[in-house]
């Protein structure tokens, strides 16, 4: 438990929305760690990634006493909550508990993590959940995850700018928790081609296999053994072995020449 005489406040939100049983599971979980306010979004927004409302006004609405809905994605719900909702600042932000993985790949698509993601621009300690498995889920062994993870990432910070996108597998038992690096998750077949009632052409993206890589030190295989997958996620997308590689061998002045050669010595004022 956290040393500071008073509760911790946690803001809780998701990307399923309001209604979603894996937003009230993990409601119910932080309860047992601290002070709970929840900020979500009013219908699901899955997959709609880190996307930020500009196009349009924001409403809240106020379901109960702390908890608040708002016509938004998951980065609108922190971005408000932080902003306007909360009256201080939060110890721990988590969203979750997503039914369904976000592994490898598909954590760039994920509204769950993007959540997160946002809470750690704000420099909040900031933890994803998600749930493998099948309608119907149960969330009971996830719950178990999130309090004790809450309570070690509130006794224990994180590193900076770091998030943890936590992936707990199907099943009321696990076999032990991993931390792991962010896989490959790549999907074949994931374009369904459908006709509408006139004959026109339509595709749907979803389903299909996904393609996993191999490496053992992975969230992907770590799920696929049975363990819960703890990933530190940077914010830092650069690619610091990259960035030395380009820069010790792409000749930019040349590149230069090419896109303005009378900038570079030549010029003709004529
Ligand atoms: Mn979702």
């Amino acid at each position: 438990m956290p040393t500071s005489p008073a509760l911790p406040l946690i803001m809780v939100t998701n990307d399923d929305g309001i209604d979603s049983p894996g937003i009230l599971a993990l409601r119910d979980a932080m309860t047992a760690v601290g002070r709970t306010i929840v900020v979500a979004p009013e219908r699901d927004n899955s997959a709609v990634s880190h996307a930020l409302t500009m196009s349009r006004p924001l409403r809240i609405r106020r379901r109960n006493q702390d908890t608040y809905t708002l016509d938004g994605t998951p980065t609108d719900c922190v971005v408000i909550g932080l902003g306007k909702l909360l009256d201080a600042r939060p110890d721990l932000l988590v969203s979750g508990i997503n039914p369904g993985p976000n592994l490898g790949d598909d954590i760039s698509y994920s509204g769950t993590v993007s959540a997160a993601i946002e809470g750690t621009m704000y420099g909040i300690p900031s933890v994803a959940f998600s749930l493998v498995g099948e309608p119907p889920y149960d969330y009971a062994l996830a719950m178990r995850i999130a309090i004790t993870l809450a309570e070690t990432v509130l006794a224990d910070p994180l590193p900076d700018n770091t998030l943890l996108n936590i992936n707990i597998p199907a099943g009321k038992a696990c076999a032990g928790m991993v931390i792991t690096r962010q896989g490959r998750r790549l999907w074949e077949n994931s374009i369904q081609e459908t006709f509408d009632p006139w004959g026109r052409r339509h595709y749907w993206i979803g389903g299909g296999t996904p393609l996993r890589d191999h490496g053992e030190d992975t969230d992907v295989a770590a799920i696929h053994k049975g363990l819960v997958s703890i990933t530190p996620i940077h914010l830092d997308l650069t690619n610091h072995s990259g960035l030395h590689l380009l820069r010790g061998t792409w000749d930019l002045d040349r590149m230069q020449d090419k896109v303005a050669p009378a900038n570079r010595g030549h010029r003709d004022n004529t």
